[in-house]
Parts: C-alpha cells; structure tokens; sequence
C-alpha cells in the first residue's frame, strides 16, 4: 500500500521535501501538502529585489506552482492551516484559513515545514495602515505598492531584510531612517565590520539614508496610516510607510503542543536525518534547530540555503533511504548598493564566547589585479583558534567578490584545516578574477605570521 506523507508548510523546505519524493520513484506515496497560504513554493529571497524593481513582476519569483506538483502526482491543500499534531493517531487537524471549517488527515510520515514568522516588537499603534513586515508573497506587493507612492520610509531593524529593503527604498529615491536597537546593524558581524558597512551606507546614499542605533521605535502615530515614528530617546520622525524588520520566531507552537522536543529559541529538535523526537515525525527549514560545526553548540540560524538541503535530508530518510547533514555553519551573504557582505563560521565575539583562544586578522586588498578597471577592495577578518591553529570564522566586505572567498573559507573549515594547510590553497588567478596571491590567502598569511611570531 502507498505511504501517506503529510507536508505542513509549502514554504521552501515543504516543496523541496515534495520535488524530492516526487523523483524518488521506487518509494511508492501518497503526497499531501496543507499550507495556511493561497501559493506555494516562492522566493522569498527574491522579494527585496521584486520590491526594487530588478524583477518586474512578482510571478518571476513562483519556483513551481501548484498545478506543476499536481501533474506530477502530489495534492496541494491552500488556505489549510495545520492546528494539531495528534502523533498518537497520526493525524493532524486542520482549519481553513477562509471558512473556518475544520478537517483531519491521516499520515504514515509527517513533514513539519512550517517556517518562521516576523517577530514583531510592542510598539503603541503597530496595526495603523502602511505598517508592514515582509515575510509572504503579498507583503512584498504590498509594500511595493506603498513605496511607489511614499517619498519617506522607516525601517526597523539593520539584520538583512532591513539592509536589502534599505537598498531598495534608496534606490526608488525614498529618504529612510533605519532604527536599530543595539549598537551595531548587521550585528551577526563583528562590531568593526559592522562599522565598515555602516560608513559604506551613510558615504554611499548620505542625503538619503540616516542610521540611528542604539534606539528603538516605541510608538506609531496617525490617523488611519502611519504618519510618524517615536523612538525610546525621544526622535519624532515623519514617514509614509514603516518597515518591521526586527527578526523571526520559529511557527513551532503545534510541534510544542504534540510533544516534540523542542530546542534553542523554540525551534523543533531534530537529529542528522531530520527526525524529531516522536517516530515518523521529520521537519526541516527555519522551524528546526541546527547544530554549529564550529561552536559544537545548538543555533537557530533561519536561512533558505539551509532549508533546501534540509528538505532534501528529510525526503531521503522519508523514503526508507539514509541521508544525514552534518550541520551548518551559517554562511550568508548580503548586498547594500554594490557592496557585499558575507560571513561564515564564527564571529570573533562568538569564538570568544565558547571559549576558544581567538587570534583574528583584518586586511584589506583589491580583489582583482590593481591595474584591471573592476578591481574593488575587499576587506576580509580571519578568525582562528591559537591552540588548534584552525580557522574558525570569515567575514568579508566590499565592493569586490567578498562572497567567493568567504564560500572558500567555508570549504576549509568544512575540512578542519589550519591557517598553515589553507594558505597553501591552490587558487585560481588572472587579472580580471583575481590577484596573484588571492586576498584571501594574503589574509591567511598576515594570520599564520601573527600565530608563529605567537609561538
Ligand atoms: C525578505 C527575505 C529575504 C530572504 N533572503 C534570504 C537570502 O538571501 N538567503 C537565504 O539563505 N535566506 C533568505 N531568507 C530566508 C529564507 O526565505 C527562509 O530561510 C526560507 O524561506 C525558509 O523556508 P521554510 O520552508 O522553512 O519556511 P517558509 O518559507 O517560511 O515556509 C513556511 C510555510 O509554512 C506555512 N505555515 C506556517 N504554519 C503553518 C501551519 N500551521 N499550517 C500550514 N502552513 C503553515 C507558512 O505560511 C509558510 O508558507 C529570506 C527571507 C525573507 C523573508
């Protein structure tokens, strides 16, 4: 008899669990997918720049649609909220979004899919209109749809959706103040890249963009839309539009209910296979917990790169096959205006934090031959452990190739290399690609010479 796999969740990780199954034609399934919204499997990666303009119609951003899963066999349930897991009788309960009415489905294997949602702090008069978080297909048109009509915008919150949302403000010529509570945006970086990215913004759009951190949006006001912000140190600050962008909780709460151990930030806790505490459950993508390769330590660090080789683990194990992911080292990658910025591994402050004898290097290069007309600097910090002599994080930014040097970092902490064995890496070179000595073992050097001069 066919198996029955239940998906919850057709964010990311929901359709690749199904693309996955769908190709692996000697295990015999049925598939269903329920998801609380009226599309499936989209970018939403790709929403920042729908948003700017680069992509010019938000359909370009639907991966596959639900008819081109149906074709292949699979049933797609929209507007189907999951509001129980009942492992004892393997069903779960669900509710649709519209009527309200209320039905079950049986599972031999259930797949929890169900991503994150916007965290959204307590600010006096959140509902008022022109406030918006970006998280599904329809915030993204509707924040467009508000831009093109705005000259002025509030962000709130400097991680990356406020940073690429900021890209796109600027570039559409609004003016925007981004509101940051702690002291540094893009704090995932270390305190002085972080001020390097920030003294890129402000030289770059300086009549456009005001960065104010170490404050936080208390209070909205206005009539029917928003009209101004109020911060906790008392700035009044006119706007058309407000953007909260002030990070995700894991949507874990049916998981928590049914019994499913749960971890760090409440995300579900899974094994290498993707399976959680309770038999013929698996989840992958932003709702589980991953475990650092570095830090050895359990994280919660939501990305879409993670989610889709998470929903490919958990298809093979679903289908009687054996796949596991070792765990992640939160590599991510970023842009501002023609500059990037990419990190791996461990920031100093987090090296510092579990413990390691951390000895960093910073050092900036040109990317390519100084000669070539699109050579840029890049800046890169190395960090490593002074016991071990292991890297253990990267962080690069500029307006030259940061992200294909910190992916290389990522390779050789994958490999448990030393500063010694990397610097030895074979790097490609021709003037318009790169230099001589790749920045990026010209860091290692600098680092290895500051390990031995240790020693
Ligand atoms: C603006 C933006 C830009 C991003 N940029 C990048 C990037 O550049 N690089 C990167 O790696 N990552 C990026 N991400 C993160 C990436 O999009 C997520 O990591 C990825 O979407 C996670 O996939 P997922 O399937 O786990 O969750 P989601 O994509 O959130 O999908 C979960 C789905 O489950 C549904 N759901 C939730 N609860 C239920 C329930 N009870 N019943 C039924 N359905 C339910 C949700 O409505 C949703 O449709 C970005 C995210 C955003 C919002």
């Amino acid at each position: 008899m066919k198996e029955r796999v239940v998906i919850l969740g057709g964010g990311a990780a929901g359709p690749k669990i199904m693309a996955k199954l769908l190709r692996t034609t000697e295990y015999d399934c049925q598939i269903d997918m329920y998801t609380d919204e009226d599309m499936i499997s989209y970018s939403a990666c790709g929403m920042p720049f729908y948003i700017e303009g680069l992509i010019e119609n938000y359909r370009r951003l639907i991966v596959r649609t639900p008819q081109q899963f149906e074709e292949k066999g699979a049933n797609i349930h929209l507007s189907k909220r999951c509001i129980k897991i009942m492992p004892d009788e393997k069903k779960v309960m669900l509710e649709d979004v519209k009527t309200k009415e209320i039905s079950y489905a049986d599972y031999d294997k259930l797949a929890i899919t169900t991503g994150a949602r916007p965290y959204v702090p307590n600010i006096k008069n959140i509902n008022l209109k022109n406030v918006f978080t970006l998280r599904k297909l329809e915030d993204a048109i509707n924040i467009k749809d508000t831009m093109l009509q705005s000259k002025k915008a509030v962000i709130v919150g400097g991680g990356y959706i406020g940073i690429e949302l900021l890209e796109a403000f600027v570039v559409n010529d609004l003016q925007v103040d981004l509101i940051e509570r702690s002291s540094h945006i893009l704090s995932i970086f270390d305190d002085d890249m972080s001020e390097l990215i920030k003294t890129h913004i402000e030289s770059t759009s300086p009549d456009k963009v005001k960065i104010i951190t170490d404050d936080a949006v208390i209070a909205l006001i206005g009539e029917d839309k928003v009209e101004k912000v109020v911060t906790q140190n008392g700035k009044i600050i006119d706007t058309d539009m407000v953007i909260i962008a002030s990070g995700v909780v894991p949507n874990t709460e049916i998981a928590g209910e049914a019994g499913l151990e749960l971890g760090v930030g409440n995300t579900i806790r899974v094994n290498h296979r993707m399976q959680t505490s309770v038999k013929d459950i698996y989840a992958a993508g932003d709702c589980i917990e991953n475990y650092h390769l570095v830090s050895r330590s359990h994280v919660w660090i939501p990305l879409g790169s993670s989610a889709n080789k998470e929903g490919r683990c958990a298809a093979i194990n679903i289908s009687g096959g054996y796949d596991t992911l070792p765990g992640i080292l939160g590599s991510s990658v970023t842009r501002y205006i023609g500059f990037t910025m990419s990190l791996t591994g461990l920031t100093e402050r987090d090296a510092r934090n579990h413990g390691f004898d951390v000895i960093t290097t910073v050092t900036t290069k040109q990317d390519k031959a100084g000669y070539m007309p699109e050579s840029e600097n890049i800046t890169i910090k190395l960090v490593a452990d002074r016991r071990t002599q292991k890297i253990l994080g990267a962080q690069a930014v500029g307006a030259g190739d940061a992200d294909k040097r910190i992916n290389t970092v990522a390779s050789a902490i994958m490999a448990d290399e030393t500063v010694d064995d990397f610097l030895h890496l074979d790097m490609t070179y021709a003037p318009p690609y790169s230099t001589a000595i790749d920045p990026l073992l010209s860091a290692a050097i600098v680092l290895n010479n500051k390990l031995k001069s240790n020693d």
